[in-house]
């Protein structure tokens, strides 16, 4: 019978063997890869005797079209009731009520990680040497830090006022002429961000966790959450993950728990990638650094996403590319980013063989060198084939 999944009292998900789970088809190529990732899903449940009822959501374009609002109450009630739902990439609307629709769901339900797993696929083309030493999972604060929106526009009333009251109250000289953010970062938004990656860390075999901030510049915002990090370390995990500078860098057989300042970090992840395992991170720095790996392992078409909140137990697994509107409805994308966020989903339903074996199949296909256009450019002797003839191969090696 078909079931919610539920959150238990122990904190982890109640999932039977034939959840509803709730699903946003994306706008632009949503509707190529939307409906190849849920063939390859079906039938990889399907070797288990599993079976997702899968709900349709609106949101994006077919949501306005459809019922004239870019983001229904009702998509964001029925994620909410669901727990776990996936979605395909949203057009942002230009000049509307929304800056994202992406961040309005993040911040609606508080969704305060966004989780960025960065491996590289046998076989998928990459731009450096050795693709095969990147294994990362980001980490990324998702709600504070410039992201929250606490903006004031060059040249209007309210820009005026704060420049004003920042002059009167603090003493600080800003331009006249300038937009003014505001950057907060909280002890509760690190905390339970550095909690969650400590947690992954520990459950998934992981070695280290590294903190990568700005604190050098910004003391009292990046500054702070790599100390509220290391305070969550020492007051809730001393039995399993040691601060390295409690240690000495000799962790013994504890998670090490390290910092970097980012800018060094995007050198280091590419001339020493194998030093980094889970990486924890403000929004910003997040947001720069999850690009830059995908690209280093070839990925940008098919790096998938999540966004979670670890203590209410939602979730929404999402393709990290956008719409790729000249595309759209060509049958011809890669549909590896929504795919690879199903098997994010599965791991996190515990449904892990399902999920290695979607991989498996994946990789098997790559290997045949069955691919869609993004890899066949850059691949010698490939067979260019369909977004759909793609899912069909994965499902063939299944
Ligand atoms: P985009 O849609 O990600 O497309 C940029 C380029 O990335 C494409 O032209 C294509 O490269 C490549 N690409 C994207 N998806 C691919 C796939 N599935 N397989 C292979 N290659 C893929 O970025 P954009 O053109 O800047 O944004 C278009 C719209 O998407 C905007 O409305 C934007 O706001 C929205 N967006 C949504 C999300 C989201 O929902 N998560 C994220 C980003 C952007 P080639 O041209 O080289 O083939």
């Amino acid at each position: 019978m078909a079931d919610k999944i539920t959150m238990q009292a122990d904190g982890t998900l109640a999932v039977s063997d034939e959840p509803i789970i709730p699903y946003i088809e994306g706008d632009g190529t949503g509707v190529d890869i939307w409906p190849a990732a849920q063939k390859v899903l079906d039938a990889a449940a399907a070797k288990y005797s599993k079976r997702i009822v899968w709900k349709e959501v609106l949101a994006g374009e077919k949501a306005f079209n459809e019922v004239g609002d870019w983001l229904p109450q009702e998509t964001v009630d029925v994620f909410r009731e669901y727990l776990i739902g996936i979605k395909g990439p949203l057009t942002t609307p230009v000049g509307g009520g929304f800056r994202s629709l992406n961040v309005a769901l993040r911040q609606l339900l508080d969704l305060y990680v966004c989780l960025r797993p960065v491996r590289w696929f046998e076989g998928v083309p990459s731009p450096v040497k050795r693709p095969d030493l990147v294994d990362m999972v980001i980490f990324r604060e998702n709600t504070e830090d410039i992201y929250a929106g606490l903006e004031v526009q060059e040249g209007t009333p309210e820009a005026k006022r704060m420049i004003q009251l920042l002059h009167d109250e603090f003493g600080w000289d800003i331009r006249s002429d300038s937009g003014v953010g505001i950057k907060p970062v909280s002890e509760t938004g690190s905390k339970r961000l550095v909690r969650a990656a400590v947690k992954y860390a520990l459950n998934h075999g992981r070695k280290s966790v590294t903190i990568v901030h700005k604190g050098n510049i910004q003391k009292f915002t990046e500054g702070a959450f790599r100390n509220w990090g290391y305070e969550v370390v020492r007051d809730e995990f001393a039995d399993v993950a040691v601060g390295w500078d409690d240690c000495d860098g000799k962790p013994g057989d504890k998670i090490l728990v390290k910092d970097a300042i980012a800018d060094i970090t995007l050198q280091q992840v590419l001339t020493r990638p194998d030093e980094f395992d889970v990486i924890a991170t403000t929004n910003l720095n997040g947001d720069y650094l999850s690009d830059a790996l995908a690209a280093q392992v070839g990925g940008i078409g098919i790096a998938p996403g999540a966004n979670i909140n670890y203590v209410t137990g939602h979730g929404i697994f999402e393709a990290t590319h956008g719409t790729a509107p000249k595309y759209a409805g060509l049958d011809k994308v890669n549909p590896g980013s929504v795919l690879l966020s199903g098997v994010m989903m599965f791991e996190h339903l515990g449904w892990t063989e399902a999920a290695a074996d979607i991989v498996t199949a994946m990789e098997a296909t790559i290997a045949d060198k069955i691919v869609t256009y993004d890899f066949a450019r850059q691949m010698q002797g490939a067979t260019e084939v369909k977004t759909s003839e793609f899912a069909s191969a994965i499902v063939d090696r299944l």
